[in-house]
């Protein structure tokens, strides 16, 4: 019997008052559906955050390292349920079994490095202009943050917001994806038995446009954390009025190979970019900027590993691609073939539907593309990858540089002059040398430039940043009025 999931609010499991429910599905065998969800509406967030109030009052008076005690004990809750919730993030998301348990690791990751953090939380000391003051700043919570999170890290992604968001003492509302609200359902109840008190986390399931949009105008909502499409991200922007909104948006990420370039590595680097996750992460490698020298050979190389591509359910232990998040991702990923054709790209594999129930697509793979080609700038989110062909190191920056994003790059070469030039000249928030466009460490910043973001970065020390604000702290022991700008001219004499 399918189970009924409610909303998670004030400690309790419950119903929307809409009435209303949706379904998630398998996306390897659709005709299997994993769990009902409330389709939840303005008054179910009105609700959450009442709940969310009430909480604050409580829990950003517990001591920091109060807070992280109970993230260290989600941390081992995680740790405990791993090879269950990848199973999960595998039945519902698709990713590959090995990547599931990668998903559940990074949430295990990010809830330790942040619980760390409980005991550090550091603001600085300064000398003042004056005699006997004292300056300091404190990190303090932003209050109610609204948590609106994707399906392609159906864990990891909730995991690295919510570990920012408690340990610096706020509490959520929490609106999942979805396409994966089975994955966030099972974190948020693992989070309550881990005695997360009631109200800090808050869970309403349903509708971006409805749930979504309540929760980023809602006036005592202070702070949002959306990871999404830049489209949506744009009308969040527009429409969250003054509150402290970090986005994390799309990438068009490309690895550039230099005629010097290790092939053989580089080879693995691109495998792994384009076409692991199926091609739907936003850091996926969908543009490889090759030096004509070596076009010809790696595309060899590419295509004898591309044919060999196992396609199939994640949870089988010979596939290396899984399906696609939905039917749409499906068909979007065929416009886009349709698309390349069109615009004069090469075909050099794939362009079509395997003979499979499921959400599948064949690993694709475009050739002679030209930087100004739609295939070349927009973000497709599946397993497409274009091959840009050009003259020098100069060349493949100005292409790499040529895309409204700037989330992840990646260059292959054994000169190291070659390398710094791309590390300082291209535009992104992650660059890599001599290694694909995916593999983010909960410990460093995450995030783009140009239209991946609006400037905030998550996890590492930045993501607390996101998540608190500074308050700037002057004590005067003086026992007399000091004036800054004014008395200064004075403590000489
Ligand atoms: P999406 O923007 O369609 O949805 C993301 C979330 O926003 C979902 O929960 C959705 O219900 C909600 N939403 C939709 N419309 C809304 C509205 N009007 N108001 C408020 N909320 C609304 O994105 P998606 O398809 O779930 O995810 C794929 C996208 O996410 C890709 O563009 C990918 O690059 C990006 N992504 C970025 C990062 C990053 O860190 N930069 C990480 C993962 C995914």
């Amino acid at each position: 019997m399918l189970r009924v999931w409610s909303n998670f609010i004030d400690g309790k499991w419950v119903r929307s008052s809409s009435g209303k429910t949706f379904k998630s599905y398998n996306p390897a065998k659709p005709s299997q559906t994993l769990g009902i969800f409330q389709q939840s509406n303005e008054q179910d967030v009105e609700r959450a955050v009442s709940a969310a109030e009430k909480a604050f009052l409580f829990w950003s008076d517990v001591p920091a390292p109060g807070r992280a005690r109970v993230l260290f004990k989600i941390r081992d809750l995680l740790t405990k349920n791993k090879q269950r919730l990848g199973k999960l993030v595998t039945t519902e998301m698709g990713k590959v079994f090995a990547e599931g348990l990668g998903d559940v690791q990074e949430a295990i990751d990010v809830f330790e490095y942040m619980a760390g953090e409980g005991r550090r939380l550091f603001g600085h000391t300064t000398p003042s202009e004056l005699r006997d003051k004292f300056c300091m700043t404190v990190r303090q919570p932003i209050g109610i943050i609204g948590l609106i999170t994707p399906w392609n890290f159906p864990i990891a992604i909730p995991a690295w917001k919510m570990s920012a968001a408690l340990i610096c003492g706020n509490t959520v509302v929490f609106k999942p994806s979805s396409d994966t609200p089975l994955c966030a359902a099972e974190l948020v109840k693992l989070m309550n038995k881990a005695g997360v008190p009631p109200g800090v986390v808050n869970m309403v399931t349903g509708p971006g446009e409805n749930v979504g949009g309540t929760i980023i105008k809602h006036p005592k909502i202070h702070g949002i954390s959306f990871t999404g499409h830049k489209d949506t991200g744009n009308y969040i922007l527009k429409n969250a009025g003054i509150k402290k909104v970090g986005l994390e948006l799309g990438g068009k990420n490309a690895i550039i190979i230099m005629d010097d370039a290790n092939l053989d590595l580089a080879l693995e680097g691109v495998l792994w970019g384009a076409f692991g996750t199926t091609g739907q992460r936003c850091t996926a490698t969908s543009r490889v900027i090759i030096h004509r020298a070596v076009q010809h050979r790696f595309e060899q190389m590419l295509l004898e590993r591309v044919h060999k591509l196992q396609l199939g359910s994640g949870l089988s232990k010979d596939t290396d691609v899984g399906p696609l998040i939905n039917q749409a991702a499906v068909d979007k990923s065929h416009k886009y073939v349709q698309i390349g054709k069109t615009e004069g790209a090469t075909l050099l594999c794939g362009g079509g539907r395997p003979r499979m129930k499921g959400c599948y697509y064949n690993p694709t793979v475009f050739t002679n593309v030209t930087p100004t080609m739609r295939i070349a700038n927009e973000e497709i989110f599946g397993p497409v990858l274009s091959l840009i062909p050009v003259n020098d190191l100069n060349e493949a920056i100005e292409v790499a540089n040529g895309v409204e994003y700037g989330l992840s790059a990646s260059i292959y070469t054994q000169d190291i002059n070659k390398a710094f030039k791309a590390i300082k000249r291209i535009e992104s928030g992650v660059m890599y040398v001599n290694a694909s466009t995916i593999g983010a460490e909960v410990h460093l910043p995450f995030g783009g430039v140009k239209n991946t973001g609006n400037g905030t970065r998550e996890a590492g020390i930045e993501g607390i940043h996101e998540f608190s604000e500074v308050k700037t702290v002057y004590v005067d022991f003086s026992g007399k009025l000091q004036k800054a700008q004014i008395d200064v001219m004075k403590v000489l004499k």
